[in-house]
């Protein structure tokens, strides 16, 4: 493992002096070195766990397809999102937008005598195992993350931008990044704050969300794959987010939908939204076979999406 960091830093290092460097010095931009330093290494880790995920996914897709397409033109917008997602300017400026609000929202609880609280201070046997404490972080976060899923869908404003993400008929692994940037925005917020509040160590917070990030893509894979009886009531899988995105399954009922939880299954069963017995493999939302315009592209898909915000709102 220190083998890959230190090789890490070592491509980090001759990125930066061979190429971001002379170009910040070129355009007059020195003042900004040590944040391009960083951002090398965001760039970076961003490409890797494309590769990473490419790698991995790709050939298995080809193996055992859930559905088979002529034309796989729809998959590339979604290349892009992901692109603009794990490398490009979308968490930059999130970032940008983000770190205001929380540090508003910080002093705001200050202000108003709430310091939050770890869980190792609520619970002291967490201190002794940083396993454990990583896996109540991971689980309170996860469940938050549940929450925020089912407000999506049930609230109609926010349907508005979550439907970017479900109007994908040809559901990839690289449809996971396929959302409305205010809903990035939005969901940034959300785990953020929810990190915050728990006060989950920084380093903890990003294998938290790295972790999360490939299950995520493999529960989008175009894959013919089930984790067996027990497996799919421990961690999300490909065929448990499929019925999620499901033609005239995943977006009804009283509930808005079914299996919307991102890595653990539990919270579907214990709050009466889990579907394990559909078997269907077609995805997308029920209006669009009545003819209605998502966008094919990703401008389009912003300001549909923009648009029925503003009509829903
Ligand atoms: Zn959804
Ligand atoms: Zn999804």
């Amino acid at each position: 493992m220190s083998w890959i960091v230190e090789r890490f830093a070592d491509v980090q290092g001759w990125l930066f002096q061979s190429a971001v460097l002379p170009s910040l010095y070129a355009a007059g931009l020195m003042d900004f070195a040590e944040p391009a330093f960083d951002a090398t290494e965001f760039v970076l880790l961003g490409l890797l766990q494309i590769m990473l995920v490419y790698v991995l996914l790709r050939p298995l897709e080809a193996w055992r397809p859930a559905e088979r397409w002529q034309d796989r033109k729809a998959v590339r917008t979604d290349v892009l999102y992901t692109f603009l997602n794990r490398v490009g300017l979308v968490p930059i400026a999130i970032y940008a937008v983000l770190t205001p609000l929380v540090n508003a929202f910080d002093a705001q609880l200050r202000s108003a005598g709430y310091i939050p609280r770890s869980l190792e201070d609520l619970i002291p046997a967490l201190a002794q195992s940083p396993l454990a404490a990583f896996c109540a972080y991971l689980l309170v976060l996860d469940l938050a993350d549940y929450w925020r899923h089912r407000l999506q869908h049930r609230l109609r404003w926010w349907w508005a931008l979550h439907a970017v993400h479900h109007s994908q008929r040809q559901m990839t692994f690289w449809n996971d990044d396929r959302n409305h940037l205010l809903d990035e925005l939005i969901a940034g917020f959300w785990l953020a704050g929810v990190a915050f509040l728990i006060g989950v160590p920084p380093e903890q917070f990003v294998t938290a969300v790295m972790l999360t990030r490939l299950v995520e893509s493999l529960s989008h894979a175009n894959v013919r794959l089930r984790f067996g009886a027990l497996g799919e009531r421990l961690l999300v899988s490909p065929r448990f987010h499929r019925t999620h995105h499901a033609l005239g399954v995943g977006h009804e009922g009283d509930r808005y939908g079914c299996n919307f939880a991102t890595l653990f299954p539990l919270w579907d069963v214990m709050f009466g939204t889990a579907n394990f017995a559909y078997r269907g493999t077609e995805t997308g939302i029920r209006d669009q076979l009545d003819g209605r315009d998502y966008g094919e592209t990703f401008l389009a898909q912003q300001w549909l999406g923009l648009k029925r915000l503003i009509r829903r709102a």
